[in-house]
């Protein structure tokens, strides 16, 4: 045995021993790992087995020997090259139908039978015999009308896994572009190898392929050791970043924008793949048509308001973390939570809270506080202020005899004739029941007395009708003007007593004291 020869075993030895043990190793893991590793597994029983059958047919002395080793290495290798394409394509997270795969392996299938059955129809080799010059295990061989079918078939599958990784190379975070790089070359080297030995460049009679696949393999090694291959792939990665309900933006140190997930795309339908490695200011300018509107450092929380397309408009709450990758760069996290149905129910509620149901004007709790609020800048200001007490006459009448809703609808129609006399600045509030409260800041004694009587003859004067008649009603109304260093209450407890001398002389009318 001549020393090429003992050099070419000796490899196609090397890649069948590392690929049993990549095989090996995988399949007692194959728990650990995730569906991926099962078709690794595959893969690489049918490259051992094409490594295996290269190497027996390496040390054969007959031709019979050589067919049947021959027709070994075409159990694995035929089908090598696409299950090498579906583990690629799994590993892409692309989606694989069974009716999609069953059809790649029809082809290896039927090259094998081909073999098999060569010297009946020498569709695959024309002709298969020893080297005249060199013999033996060197093969002389010409090439039938089914080996170009079967070779055709072997590139695209090895080129279309090649291609598909390499159109990932963007999408994919720099952390696991050593997985892609391990891959992409897992893929080259064969391709490569084949297409140099197609064209007659490498040493006659022999086929380099399997004499090559050792490098693939460390490849491999590599990959699943120290790069974690299977176990944390991007296509897992990808899933639990597209599972967020919040929309994530991944920028780089430079504000560059590297990744976004599906939620986000549900938030900017504008914004898409071939905006990646563009500067975030930019991207956002192109997806709202507006600057961001902060700063984009750690640590941001704020409120966005943002129009969809179709002119949705919606609120986005905006938080920025720091991220520090392991390759030490310092990157920045942009998480969107669509917060616009949380401050629609937020306003309902502060509007209940402050709002009375009924008639719509401020409730008695809103009405302290802003009453407060305005009594402190009077004494400031030393402005006059004036409280008016408004009590509806035998309103209880109106209930006993037309029933509660009708007393409802008098209520609201009572608020809408006083609103009607008043101006933006006046404080207007239902203080309980059928009695409301007006407070008038900057009002003396004299003009918020005229203005109490202007609302007593407007609502004596309107009409308020129901189905079946008209009720009139008319207004008692207590007045107070509040004097130096007088408290909230001790001003309302005037008025009070003020509206209860109304009451007393014969209702319908304005009191003051
Ligand atoms: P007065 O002239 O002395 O004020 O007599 P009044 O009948 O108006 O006063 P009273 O305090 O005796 O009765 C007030 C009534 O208002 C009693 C209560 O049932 C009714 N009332 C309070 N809140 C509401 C409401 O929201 N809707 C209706 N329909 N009635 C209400
Ligand atoms: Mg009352
Ligand atoms: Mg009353």
């Amino acid at each position: 045995m001549n020393t090429a020869l003992t050099a070419y075993i000796t490899l196609v030895c090397t890649s069948s021993v590392l690929i049993i043990y990549l095989c090996f190793y995988v399949f007692l893991k194959r728990h650990k790992f995730r569906n991926i590793a099962n078709w690794f597994i595959l893969y690489s029983i049918s490259i051992t087995i094409y490594c295996v059958g290269s190497a027996f047919g390496l040390m054969s002395t007959t031709l019979t020997e050589m067919k049947f080793w021959t027709i070994i290495q075409y159990i694995g290798m035929p089908i090598s090259s696409p299950l090498g394409l579906l583990f690629i394509m799994h590993y892409l997270g692309i989606n694989i139908t069974k009716r999609k795969w069953i059809p790649l392996i029809l082809i290896p299938f039927v090259s094998f039978i081909m073999v098999l059955t060569n010297d009946f129809h020498h569709l695959h080799y024309r002709v298969y015999a020893f080297d005249p010059e060199l013999g033996a295990p060197y093969v002389h061989q010409e090439i039938g009308i089914w080996y170009m079918i079967h070779g055709m078939f072997t590139f695209a599958c090895m080129f279309i896994a090649f291609f598909l990784l390499i159109s990932h190379w963007k999408e994919t975070a720099k952390v696991y572009r050593p997985q892609l790089i391990a891959l992409l070359f897992g893929q080259l080297v064969p391709m490569l190898t084949a297409f140099i030995y197609l064209i007659g460049l490498t040493p006659p009679g022999v086929d380099p392929v399997p004499m090559v696949l050792w490098l693939t393999s460390l490849f491999y090694v590599w990959a699943i050791s120290s790069s974690r291959l299977f176990t944390i792939m991007p296509i897992a990665k990808d899933a639990i970043f597209n599972s967020i309900n919040d929309g994530v933006i991944v920028l780089d140190e430079s504000n560059r924008m590297i990744e976004f997930n599906h939620a986000c795309k549900a938030m900017f339908p504008n914004i898409n793949k071939s905006m990646l490695g563009d500067n975030f200011v930019d991207v956002w300018r192109r997806i709202s048509g507006n600057p961001f509107p902060y700063n984009i450092e750690p640590n941001i929380h704020h409120e966005l308001h943002h129009t969809k397309p179709g002119n949705e408009e919606r609120i986005y709450q905006v938080r920025s973390t720091k991220m520090q990758e392991t390759n030490n760069s310092n990157g920045l996290l942009l998480l969107f939570t669509d917060i616009t149905e949380v401050k629609e129910l937020q306003e309902k509620l502060e509007h209940q809270a402050y709002y009375d149901d009924l008639t719509q004007i401020y409730n008695r709790r809103a009405f302290f506080e802003q009453c407060q609020q305005r009594l402190d800048e009077t004494i400031e200001n030393e402005f006059a202020f004036s409280v008016i007490l408004i009590d509806i006459d035998y309103f209880k009448n109106v209930n006993d005899t037309f029933g509660h809703y009708v007393g409802d609808q008098l209520l609201v129609h009572v608020v809408n004739v006083c609103n009607a006399q008043l101006t933006e600045d006046m404080l207007f509030a239902r203080y309980g029941g059928e009695e409301f409260v007006l407070a008038l800041q900057g009002y003396s004694k004299q003009e918020a007395k005229d203005l109490a009587n202007q609302i007593r003859c407007e609502v004596e004067s309107s009409s308020f009708l129901t189905q079946a008649e008209k009720i009139s009603v008319t207004l008692s109304l207590g007045l107070a003007e509040a004097a130096t260093g007088e408290l909230l209450y001790q001003i309302l407890n005037k008025a009070d007593k003020a509206l209860y001398a109304a009451k007393q002389s014969g209702r319908n009318q304005v009191c003051v004291l």
